[in-house]
């Protein structure tokens, strides 16, 4: 008597590879994206293809399945990108509010980009900047606010702000340029307000608050 041993089987082909950013692991890792198909098997061997099990991301490193939307998240890596590209734009845009001379404002400015993670930020840098319109600016920090939390906007706004206030009181052009940097952020304009009197109020009492925009980076390895 000849025994057929039937079965069901899921096949999987790999549509591509990558990196992105898997939660799981809470890092940027390779990922392989799959779909499969469920096969009726004889002696082992896929021999009836039957319905598609669909799409799927997989980590290389934890093996874990997400759905392929999971792709349209930012890696850790595109992420301190646009945190250092919005930064320089908001710093040259409120440094230019200002007095775009002053030393103690432009010393403030390289910080908080380096804080941001661009070590290497420097005057050079700075100047081009400076030089930048604010049409491709713009872009820049909308991205930026777009992948941050309320409260890390926020933090980035007071950055803003304390380049503004390195060399004295915010004048009423400098408090304009902050209120549109908040609402290219994508904040509201009582946020804004509150932000500015918050971080007014610390800078008079000579308090300097801790830490930065580079607070809220996505958690990396
Ligand atoms: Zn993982």
């Amino acid at each position: 008597m000849l025994l057929i041993i039937w079965g069901l089987r899921v096949i999987y082909r790999t549509l591509g590879r990558g990196v992105f950013f898997c939660r799981r692991c809470g890092g940027d890792r390779e990922y392989r994206h799959r779909t499969g198909r469920r096969y009726i098997t004889v002696f082992f061997i896929p021999f009836i293809p039957l319905t598609k099990t669909g799409e799927h991301v997989q980590c290389l490193t934890c093996k874990t399945r997400y759905v392929t939307e999971v792709l349209k998240l930012p890696t850790t890596v595109q992420m301190q990108a646009a945190l250092i590209a919005g930064m320089r734009a908001m710093v040259a845009i409120i440094l230019r509010a200002g007095d775009p001379a002053s030393p103690l404002s432009r010393r403030r400015a390289l910080d908080a980009v380096t804080g941001a993670g661009d070590g290497g930020y420097d005057e050079e840098a700075l100047k081009t900047d400076l030089a930048e319109s604010v049409d491709t600016a713009r872009p820049k920090i909308s991205a930026l606010g777009a992948q941050l939390q309320i409260e890390a906007r926020e933090w980035c706004l007071a950055e803003a702000i304390r380049i503004a206030m390195a060399d004295g009181p915010l004048t009423g052009a400098e408090r304009a340029a902050a209120e549109h940097l908040a609402a290219v952020l994508g904040m509201t304009q009582a946020q804004a307000v509150g932000v500015i009197a918050l971080t007014d109020s610390v800078s008079s009492r000579g308090d300097d608050p801790p830490g930065g925009c580079s607070n809220f980076d996505v958690t990396g390895e």
